[in-house]
């Protein structure tokens, strides 16, 4: 360390106090490292840091201890070789998208319902760039087969669980069908998170997660991640090193701390939202329920094998003959459910998906998803469930 003790006033109110090396001990708990640069003890040693020939760190845009820990944490969880961490989920999946090698001349198979900001993602800013998009039902595998033997695309993209209809896709089957394509298999684990599922385990290229959701799980922080291979990781990082969007080091530490509560939060969530659907499936002013959980789901089967009999926190059903002003009168009825924008968190939350998550797409573009006026989507918290179902039977009777 540099020695400053002689210097005036002025300078040691700079200076005094820092950079003392990391002594001998192991906090128990991930710091949260906000410094943006290092010291090295020769130039030559930040040399080789940059060559990757030996441990250390750069700059913030390049990695960061605690961030690091929380790509560690993710790679682990998701049974993958790495992660890249994000700033959101948006950024997450741009990323993944430009990593595989979409780019200008290239196609994309997409699942047709999926989170509405991904829809546009797709089908406005890549289309624009002159990247092809077709845009199929993920659980009829002939639609999936030709999309992808006529266009040639490069990657095949789904959701495990679709935002807000609640398809499960057959992820084992999907990449079996994507890598005979010469296609990359990117998935999007939001809303199974990966106490649900792991996608990598089932041979897709990418999980990718805006874990603003089930990994943070508290509402106040937006953050992304993709989990993948060594050599996808090393794309993703390069990638990343030039567009910048990084997640930030507090940001980080909310997310790892989120992750550890993961396993108890879902199990709640889990067990919550199976019996908010199976209430709401008997009540005379719901017309559906969409519910992997419930076995007359068209998926309830697959889910069962994929999820391990557990079947999320998600849920979305249409109250009969609702349009968007009956939708809107029931979710302000609602005390202990918040009608907010977001999922996964501790809170019950409803969400109008026609006027919220997928107000991107047009009349027409909602109505070849299947995403009605009438829909509602529930993220069940893990409030005690009796007071969820107290407060959804109070609004429904508005
Ligand atoms: N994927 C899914 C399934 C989502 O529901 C969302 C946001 O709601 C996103 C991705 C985007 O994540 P973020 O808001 O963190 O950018």
């Amino acid at each position: 360390m540099k020695t400053i003790s002689k210097k005036s006033f002025q300078t040691r109110a700079v200076h005094a106090g820092e950079r003392v090396p990391p002594a001998d001990f192991t906090p128990v708990t991930t710091p949260i490292w906000t410094t943006v640069g290092y010291l090295y003890e020769s130039m030559d040693d930040l040399d080789a840091v940059f060559d990757g020939n030996k441990r250390g760190q750069v700059y913030l845009r390049y990695s960061n201890p605690t961030v690091e820990a929380f790509e560690n944490a993710i790679a682990d969880l998701e049974v993958a070789d790495a992660a890249q961490a994000y700033s959101s989920g948006m950024a997450a999946i741009h990323a993944a998208l430009l990593a595989v090698g979409v780019k200008a001349g290239t196609a994309v198979v997409a699942a047709l319902d999926v989170y509405g900001a991904t829809f546009s993602l797709l089908n406005s800013l890549f289309k624009s760039m002159d990247v092809t998009l077709r845009m199929v039902d993920v659980t009829n595998h002939d639609e999936v087969e030709s999309a992808l033997k006529e266009t040639h695309a490069v990657v095949l993209y789904a959701e495990s669980i679709s935002n807000p209809l609640l398809k499960v896709a057959d992820i084992p089957a999907l990449a079996e069908l994507a890598h005979r394509y010469s296609a990359s298999l990117l998935v999007d684990n939001t809303f199974a998170s990966p106490y649900l599922f792991n996608p990598i385990a089932h041979r897709a290229d990418m999980s990718i997660h805006s874990a603003t959701k089930y990994i943070s799980g508290h509402g106040d922080t937006l953050a992304g991640v993709v989990a993948t291979s060594n050599e996808n990781k090393k794309k993703l990082f390069e990638l990343n090193k030039l567009v910048g969007s990084v997640l930030g080091p507090f940001e980080s530490w909310l997310a790892l701390r989120g992750l550890k509560t993961l396993p108890l939060r879902m199990k709640q969530h889990c067990q919550n939202a199976q019996q908010v659907a199976g209430w709401l499936a008997k009540h005379s002013r719901v017309a559906k329920v969409n519910y992997p959980g419930l076995v007359e789901h068209p998926q309830h089967a697959l889910a069962d094998k994929l999820f391990g009999g557990r079947y999320g926190g998600m849920l979305s059903f249409e109250i009969k003959g609702a349009g968007k002003a009956e939708v809107y009168r029931f979710m302000e009825a609602l005390n202990v459910c918040l009608p907010a924008t977001t999922l996964g968190d501790v809170y019950s939350l409803v969400l109008h998906p026609a006027t919220s998550s997928h107000r991107s797409l047009t009349a027409e573009q909602r109505a070849q998803v299947g995403i009605s006026d009438g829909l509602v989507r529930l993220s069940a918290g893990i409030e005690a469930v009796e007071d969820i179902l107290s407060d959804l039977e109070g609004a429904l009777k508005v």
